[in-house]
């Protein structure tokens, strides 16, 4: 069987030219690859008790609901501004070219609960970060942020770490 890093597809100049995309839709529509890939997002936290997911919109919401189903445990939803029916508390985080932000529903997380955080891919954590601050602002323990791709020359993973957070990631590009 392919690896999972062989089954991600690579998109040059998308969604502007200079910018080489992962694309990560080859690697989920392959049921083995998806299998897998859900079971080496957790498996280096076996042992630790986790109370929910948060996923990050949009890779992040399949990715963080198969988790939470293999895991038994509830899944939380942070959106981009405006997406979230209910009451939010948001986060404002930097883009190449200003700002913008994440919003999560003021009851999603209790105090003490630990909280896992999954999405594809990290860039230079700017998202990440949001979502750990909102997570943090209920007073959740991050145990770890969980992504398929670390793109490392972009800093993310040293971001999150300076942060006191654990990353995961199955596999890096430069
Ligand atoms: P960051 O905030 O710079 O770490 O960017 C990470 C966010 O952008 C994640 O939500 C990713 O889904 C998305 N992203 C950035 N580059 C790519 C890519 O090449 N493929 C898929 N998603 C990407």
């Amino acid at each position: 069987m392919q690896g999972i890093k062989e089954k991600i597809r690579a998109i040059p100049d998308y969604p502007k030219p200079g910018i080489m995309f992962r694309d990560i839709t080859t690697l989920l529509q392959d049921a083995r690859g998806f299998r897998k890939t859900v079971d080496e997002m957790v498996q280096p936290l076996a042992g630790t008790r986790i109370d929910k997911v948060v996923g990050i919109e949009a890779r992040g919401f399949i990715l963080g609901g198969a988790i939470a189903h293999q895991l038994s445990i509830g899944f939380v939803p942070v959106r981009k501004r405006g997406k979230l029916p209910w009451k939010t508390l948001s986060q404002e985080y930097q883009l190449e070219y200003g700002t913008d932000s994440m919003e999560i529903h003021i009851d999603a997380i209790q105090p003490n609960e630990n909280i896992l955080i999954v999405d594809d891919l990290i860039a230079t954590g700017g998202t990440a970060e949001a979502a750990i601050k909102l997570i943090r602002a209920h007073k959740g323990n991050v145990v770890g942020c969980s992504f398929i791709v670390d793109l490392p020359e972009l800093g993310g993973r040293k971001k999150l770490e300076a942060l006191g957070v654990q990353v995961l990631s199955l596999c890096e590009f430069d």
